[in-house]
This record gives structure tokens, C-alpha cells and sequence, in this order.
């Protein structure tokens, strides 16, 4: 039975040695709880919870998956359980504001939490995933009287929210999308539409859902610009238990994440209550996409985390051949898989992944907690760098950790093809990730399009600029410089590339979406480059100091050097093919694609 056990050192590592979360909580402004030892204490609370509760609900989750009968969708055995345990824990609040019923932690300790209860069980994560989404939304949009209503709700676990926004005809282009919002003049309105793959649609778990969903007011203008937002609870909370004419019409059949139900869901002149200004409902959407794009990257380092471990135990464990230098366990049969460099490159492939990921999701939720907390130049500093990181995040992270799945898998061989393994559930599982939330190709776009190109290159410096001051700093230490010089090139050649493209683009603009995915792909490289280098140093600091643990600050060291040696030079290949051009795409005539 594959299992879970949260990596409680490595996160500590990352938290605390390399991020400073002491220091960091101390700067802001309403962090004083956030103690180390409270931080500590949350997260061995949080690894009990995963391991116990939400592990062994995995696979049972994906085996079962949800049922529909009538409308009504019925959770996998145990899910409902343990989301009453995990309200009863208080863990809905931990994030959120006390004067809403909150805890009032800052987002990079929720973020934490939320990586054990991800990695334990993805599709159960979902459940309070997408309400942490609908909390974040009506924070910063609501009216005071929706928060009252809403958000105290959500905050208490007692309902969970959703996020609706696709239809039948639109996904990733919005502007199209029809659900109509007729004003009622009393200050409500009547929703009509169809939304499709709603997560958490429906379910047995709360007795509310509180439903974020775009829709069009009358007379709206076209496109994007004609988009409002709108509250609408499956049951309106004066009348609960009464049906508000929202209903889920069927649950997908899909490849993975089973025990979360993805529905179609059916607004049939629902009452609902505008969010924010008329029109102007894609810009407070971003609240919840940020939010959920950051969640979602934490789906990439989840899935790598759990293929990982369940690898690795069976990598020392599983009797094949004999190592080429002759056996290693020459009183058995035959030697552990793990002796083999070709099973080594995937497991540290793993490692380097996941452990890498997980410093770059807690740096951006460190971002996080400065966007809310921080002030002035900070605050906007943060914002900028935030915005530049999550498309980065959101993607490559997705990007390797499917990898990552699928290395998992490999390891065991023909058995990770067998269910009871549970290493294809992984792999089904994590697909799901590149393609919700804006696909890789859309993020890519972001990236390069939006968030460099349009500023004429501003966000890149905010990133590179940091980069070069840690190069700098270290240009000294000659233990490093393995790192140091790589990353110091790269640093320079992503800036080099960047206006190569740039200039390309204003002849011709599809050179962008050409060389977007590479682009974003090398910019992943880079930036978990950059946080391998930073754990680098941090251990050879622990070791030269003669702190206990060596044996995991060298192990830290070797990853390092594997990241280095074996995945950095992938950036080599993307600079070709990024820079080869749009014509090698756009040439092909649409009719001669096959015959
Ligand atoms: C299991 C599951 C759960 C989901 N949960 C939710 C949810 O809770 N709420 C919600 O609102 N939605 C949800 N979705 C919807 C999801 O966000 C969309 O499927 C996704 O945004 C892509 O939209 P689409 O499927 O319509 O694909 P399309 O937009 O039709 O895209 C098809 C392909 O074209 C590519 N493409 C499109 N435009 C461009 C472009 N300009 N440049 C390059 N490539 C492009 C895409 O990358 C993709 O490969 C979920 C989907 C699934 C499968």
C-alpha cells in the first residue's frame, strides 16, 4: 500500500534555514503568533492529519470515485468524515482574517499546510482548495455584508466555495463565455447558464456551496470588457435546505483526480449578488486565479513528492541484476534496483524536483504574505516579482512534477502500471494539472507575452537583478562557483534572449507564441536553478560550521550537483528551439497537416 510521510526536515530546511521565516514573519505586520515554534507545531498537527487521515483515503478515493444520482453527489467512503475532522481542527480558518473568523496566519504557513493535505490525497485537497479560492475572492471584493454572510461561512469549513467560470464553447477564451445575469432591482440578480468542469460542483461534504460564477450582464459590452462576477449559493443562506435553482446535471468521467467531482453545473435563474464593479469581473477573478495558480503549482511538487517517496522505498527494496561493478549485495539473489545509475538519474530527477519546487512555492508565498502585509516600495515589489513568478511556477512546476509521476512509475516497472502500486493513479492523477488553471501554452503566453514583453523586459529585471546579487555575493566562495558561474550565464543569456525575441516579435508577433513554451520551460530552469544554488549554500554553510546533520546538508550538496550536471543543460536545447523561429510552425499548410 503506498504511503505518505511528510517531509517535516526538508520543509523545515527550506522554511527556516534557507527562507528565514522567523525573520520574515517578524517584518510584517500581524505575523507575531507566527512563531517558530507555533510554526513548527502547525506543521506536525498538519503531517498527523495527511498521513493519517487523508493517505489511506487515496485510493480509495480514486477506486470509488464520486457518484451522481438525481443531482445529488455522493463523496468516496470517508471523504465527508474527514473533511467534519479537519473543520472540527479548525484548519478552513488557519489563513484566513480573525475578524471573519479567522486565524490570521499569513498565506506562506497555510501553504504548508496545504502541501501535506495536497500530497496526501490531491483530490481531497480540492474540496477546501477551491473554498480557500472563493475566501480570497470575497475577501478582497466582497461588500462588508457578503463577507458577514459569505465569507464567515467559508471560513468556518461549515460551506465550500467554487470557482465557475467554463462553459461548454469557452475555456481559456472567457471573453466568449454566455451565462446571462438579469438585475433584479432589489439589488440581486437571476443567473441563466451552463458551466462545465466545475471542481467541487457538488457534493455531500457541507451543507452550502457558495458558487463564484462570470457571467454577463445585459447589454454588456463584448469580449473580456463585458465580463461581471457573482455570488450564487446552491442554497440561499436565509432559506437553506431550499432549492435557488442551481443544480449539477452530471459528473465527468475522467482520467484522473476521481475522488473529486468535476460537474456540470446548471444556474436556472439562480438568485445571485454581484462581486465588485459591473464588468469588471475577469479583474477580480485574478484574486482567485492567482490564488489557485499557486495552489496548483503545489499540485506539481505534490506529485513529485509522492512518486519520490513510494519510489524510493521500493528502489532499495526491489531485487534486479547486479551492479556493474560487480554485486553490492552479494548474499542475496540479486542487487536493489537502486545500485543502478539509470534508476539513480530517476530517483534524483525526483528529488531535485520536488525539493526544488518546494523552495520556489514557499518563496512565492513568502510574496504572498508581502502583497498582503508589506507596505509601499516592499508591497509593490513583491507584487511585481509575485506576478512574474506564478506563470513560472504554475507551469514548469506542473510540467516536472508530471515528469516526476511518470519517473516514479517507471522505477517500479511493470508494476507501476498495476493499480495496487498506486504510481498510475500518480501519473492520472497529476495530468489534470497542466491543463486547469490556464494551460502550460496560456501560461507560457502570460509569461512572455504580458508579463515581459508588454513591460519591455521590467519584470525579467525584477527577477534577474536578484539573481545577479546572489551571484555576486558568492562570487568569492570557490566551493560554490559550480553553481555560481553556470547560473551567472544563464542570468545573462536570458536577458540576451529575451530581446532577441522581442525584436523578432515586432516583425512579426507570432514569434512569441512560438517560442513561448521553451521560453517559459528555460525561465523554470533558471529560476529552480536559483534556489538550488541558495540551498547549496546554505548547506555548505551548515557543514563548514560543523552543525549536526551532515549527512542531509551533503545529500543536499549531491542533489545540488545533480540539478547542475544533468537538468541545468536541458536549457541548452530550449535555447535552440526557442530562437529557431515561427516559420518552422506557421509554414505547414492547415490542409497539408496529413493526408
Ligand atoms: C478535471 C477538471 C477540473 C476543472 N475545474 C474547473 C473549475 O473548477 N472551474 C472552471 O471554471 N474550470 C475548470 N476546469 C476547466 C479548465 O480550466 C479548462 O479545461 C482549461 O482552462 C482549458 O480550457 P478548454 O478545456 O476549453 O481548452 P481550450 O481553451 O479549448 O484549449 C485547447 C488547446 O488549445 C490551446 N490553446 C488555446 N488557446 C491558445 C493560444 N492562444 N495559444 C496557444 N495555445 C492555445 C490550449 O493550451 C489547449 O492545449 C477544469 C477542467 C478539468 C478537466
Amino acid at each position: 500500500m503506498p504511503e505518505y510521510k511528510a517531509p517535516l526536515r526538508d520543509m523545515d530546511f527550506v522554511l527556516n534555514e534557507v527562507l528565514n521565516a522567523e525573520q520574515h514573519y517578524q517584518s510584517l505586520s500581524g505575523c507575531e503568533d507566527a512563531t517558530p515554534d507555533m510554526v513548527a507545531a502547525i506543521m506536525e498537527e498538519g503531517a498527523k492529519f495527511a498521513e493519517r487521515v487523508l493517505s489511506p483515503l487515496n485510493q480509495i478515493g480514486d477506486q470509488q470515485g464520486c457518484q451522481w444520482n438525481d443531482g445529488a453527489v455522493k463523496t468516496p467512503e470517508g471523504f465527508k468524515e474527514a473533511y467534519d475532522q479537519f473543520v472540527e481542527g479548525g484548519w478552513p480558518s488557519l489563513a484566513h482574517e480573525a475578524e471573519y473568523g479567522g486565524q490570521g496566519l499569513p498565506e506562506s504557513i497555510g501553504i504548508i499546510v496545504n502541501e501535506m493535505v495536497g500530497t496526501a490525497n490531491w483530490s481531497w485537497s480540492m474540496y477546501p482548495g477551491l473554498s480557500h479560492g472563493a475566501m480570497n475572492t470575497l475577501h478582497a471584493h466582497g461588500t462588508e455584508d457578503q463577507k458577514q454572510t459569505y465569507l464567515t461561512k467559508l471560513v468556518s469549513g461549515e460551506w465550500t466555495g467554487t470557482m465557475c467560470l467554463t462553459e461548454p464553447h469557452c475555456g481559456t477564451d472567457l471573453g466568449m463565455l454566455r451565462t446571462k445575469a438579469e438585475p433584479q432591482g432589489d439589488g440581486s440578480y437571476k443567473i441563466s447558464g451552463t458551466k462545465i468542469f466545475i471542481s467541487a460542483g457538488e457534493h455531500d461534504m457541507a451543507d452550502n456551496i457558495v458558487h463564484i460564477v462570470l457571467a454577463r450582464l445585459p447589454d454588456a459590452p463584448e469580449g473580456t470588457k463585458g465580463i461581471s462576477l457573482f455570488i450564487v449559493p446552491k442554497h440561499l443562506p436565509e432559506t437553506i435546505g431550499t432549492d435557488n435553482g442551481v443544480s449539477c446535471g452530471s459528473l465527468e468521467h475522467k482520467m484522473g483526480i476521481h475522488g473529486n467531482a468535476t460537474c456540470v453545473m446548471n444556474f436556472d435563474e439562480a438568485t445571485g449578488y454581484l462581486i465588485g464593479p459591473e464588468n469588471k469581473g475577469l479583474n477580480c477573478m485574478f484574486t482567485f486565479m492567482n490564488t489557485a495558480r499557486l495552489g496548483t503549482a503545489l499540485q506539481g511538487l505534490a506529485h513529485a513528492e509522492w512518486g519520490f517517496q513510494n519510489s524510493l522505498v521500493y528502489a532499495k527494496d526491489r531485487l534486479q541484476m547486479r551492479a556493474l561493478n560487480g554485486p553490492a549485495n552479494p548474499e542475496k539473489a540479486a542487487d536493489p534496483i537502486i545500485v543502478h545509475p539509470e534508476v539513480r538519474k530517476m530517483l534524483l530527477t525526483q528529488k531535485a524536483f520536488s525539493e526544488g519546487g518546494r523552495a520556489m512555492i514557499y518563496y512565492c508565498a513568502q510574496l504572498v504574505d508581502k502583497v498582503e502585509r508589506a507596505e509601499g516600495d516592499e508591497k509593490k515589489q513583491a507584487d511585481a516579482l509575485l506576478a512574474f513568478l506564478t506563470p513560472i511556477a504554475k507551469a514548469f512546476l506542473t510540467e516536472v512534477g508530471f515528469e516526476s509521476a511518470n519517473h516514479g512509475l517507471q522505477v517500479f516497472g511493470g508494476h507501476g502500471f498495476i493499480a495496487e502500486w498506486g504510481m498510475e493513479q500518480n501519473v492520472r492523477d497529476s495530468r489534470i494539472s497542466m491543463l486547469y488553471e490556464g494551460t502550460t501554452q496560456i501560461q507560457a503566453l502570460d509569461l512572455l507575452g504580458r508579463k515581459v514583453l508588454m513591460t519591455q523586459g521590467e519584470s525579467l529585471k525584477g527577477f534577474t537583478k536578484i539573481l545577479h546579487k546572489f551571484c555576486q555575493a558568492e562570487s568569492d566562495n570557490s566551493d560554490l562557483q559550480q553553481f555560481i558561474k553556470p547560473l551567472t550565464e544563464l542570468n545573462k543569456e536570458w536577458g540576451d534572449l529575451t530581446m532577441k525575441i522581442g525584436m523578432k516579435a515586432m516583425q512579426n508577433r507570432d514569434e512569441v507564441g512560438a517560442a513561448s513554451v521553451d521560453y517559459l520551460m528555460y525561465s523554470g530552469y533558471v529560476v529552480l536553478g536559483y534556489f538550488w544554488a541558495r540551498m547549496a549554500k546554505v548547506a555548505q554553510e551548515k557543514l563548514a560550521a560543523g552543525e549536526g546533520d551532515a549527512a542531509f546538508y551533503q545529500a543536499k550538496l549531491t542533489t545540488a550537483r545533480f540539478y547542475f550536471q544533468r537538468i541545468l543543460p536541458r536549457t541548452r536545447g530550449l535555447v535552440e528551439t526557442m530562437q529557431s523561429g515561427a516559420d518552422n510552425l506557421m509554414d505547414m499548410d492547415q490542409e497539408h497537416f496529413a493526408f
